[in-house]
């Protein structure tokens, strides 16, 4: 196809898919109702990791490695901090080792002394540990910034009603301004994708949940040295899985629970017991970061019910909805195949409802980063 795409929302993977469309040669328009990159994509840093339980999706992480290093020529600046991602307890590291001979990542074991090498904020920690040292933390702002400078003069600052199937073919998507016709639309919308997916009558079976992550200031010395993020699944500093990542530039460091909160009634209950379940970890696990955090952050996380990483792309007609959790590291991969979508008229295969992407039978659920 050869028209104009709208693209409804301008976090990270709204504005990969409106850059690869762009790099295609199809025109696009991208809507936002906020400021682009302030949904689920705000915050200073995500975690790159390879590590995943579905082999499709270690797959996917190599590719978008690729990619990001292809984003990182293309802007001249460095997304993917060099401080390696650790993964600690006996799932985590199984989830890592399999992949230890796969060419394009360097994994190595770690010993109780290298852990504090790698993380030195950490509590002595005696099981087993491994280090990808081609994993990092993501620097999302950046990213975000040179993303949004690559599509600029096609952000369109309106909230989007509707996406409507036109009978002569193509998408009318409604505005609180008007409507325009696009080709076809592909709807990038974070917690707003089930909504319009559902009016279109694609029904997405995402759940909303609360998040909590609390950021810590590293002192001067400890910022020159280097802060691996982490994922632990060892449970033994009190719960089941945690992760951490370093954020500007080393002067804070962020620790979070792989659990989220439901959003119902008991909704405030819920967040201040996940916060206070996240500082006791926080203070267990990272013993040389000031015990009071400099800020809590809380926000929304959208899963699908077959898997904490799931994802997926829906279709109706000419429109194309994606949903799912921990995106960021995936995005340039899932923007270059949300773009090959449109240019060929179907969902890429391996990334349709029923591959359910994320879903690795006989493992164990919860995930972090
Ligand atoms: C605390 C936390 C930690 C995380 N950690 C990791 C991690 O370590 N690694 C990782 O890979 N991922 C992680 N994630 C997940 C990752 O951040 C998200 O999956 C990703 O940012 C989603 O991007 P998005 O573009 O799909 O959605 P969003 O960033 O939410 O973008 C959607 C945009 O659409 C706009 N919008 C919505 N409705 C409309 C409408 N009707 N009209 C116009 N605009 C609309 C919104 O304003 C928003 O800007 C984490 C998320 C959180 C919250």
């Amino acid at each position: 196809m050869t028209g104009q795409v709208a693209v409804i929302g301008a976090g990270v993977v709204g504005l990969a898919t409106a850059w690869a469309l762009e790099r295609r040669g199809l025109h696009c328009s991208v809507f936002e109702q906020g400021a682009p990159g302030g949904g689920q994509s705000a915050g200073e840093s995500r975690i790159f990791r390879h590590a995943h339980r579905d082999p499709r999706q270690f797959e996917l992480a190599l590719r978008a490695r690729r990619d990001w290093r292809d984003w990182e020529e293309a802007f001249g600046v460095q997304l993917i901090s060099p401080d390696g991602s650790m993964v600690l307890g006996e799932d985590a590291v199984s989830r890592l080792e399999r992949y230890a001979d796969e060419p394009g990542i360097e994994v190595r074991e770690l010993t109780p002394e290298e852990i504090r090498e790698v993380l030195p904020p950490m509590d002595r920690f005696d099981g087993p540990a491994m280090i990808d040292e081609t994993a990092g933390a993501i620097r999302t702002r950046l990213a975000l910034a040179n993303l949004i400078r690559a599509v600029g003069t096609n952000l369109i600052p309106e909230r989007v009603e509707a996406v409507l199937p036109r009978i002569t073919g193509g998408v009318e998507v409604v505005t609180e301004n008007g409507s325009r016709t696009f080709d076809s639309a592909v709807v990038c919308a974070g917690r707003g994708t089930s909504f319009l997916a559902e009016a279109s009558g694609v029904p997405i079976p995402v759940t909303d949940r609360a998040h909590v992550r609390l950021c810590f200031p590293v002192d001067g010395a400890g910022r020159e040295r280097r802060l691996a993020c982490f994922q632990d699944s060892s449970g033994f500093w009190g719960e089941d899985a945690g992760y951490g990542s370093a954020v500007r530039g080393n002067r804070e460091y962020t620790v979070g629970l792989a659990v989220s909160a439901s959003m119902d009634a008991t909704a405030a209950d819920s967040l201040d017991d996940l916060t206070a379940r996240t500082l006791d970890y926080a203070r267990r696990a990272m013993p040389g970061l000031s015990p009071w955090p400099a800020q809590a952050l809380h926000c929304w996380v959208t899963e699908l019910p077959w898997a904490p990483d799931g994802l997926a792309i829906w279709q109706s007609a000419d429109t194309f909805f994606v949903a799912g959790h921990n995106l960021f590291k995936l995005a340039p991969v899932l923007g270059r195949a949300l773009a090959r979508s449109v240019a060929s008229g179907e969902v890429e295969p391996g990334f349709r409802p029923e591959d359910r992407l994320g879903a690795s039978i006989g493992e164990p659920a919860g995930s972090a980063g």
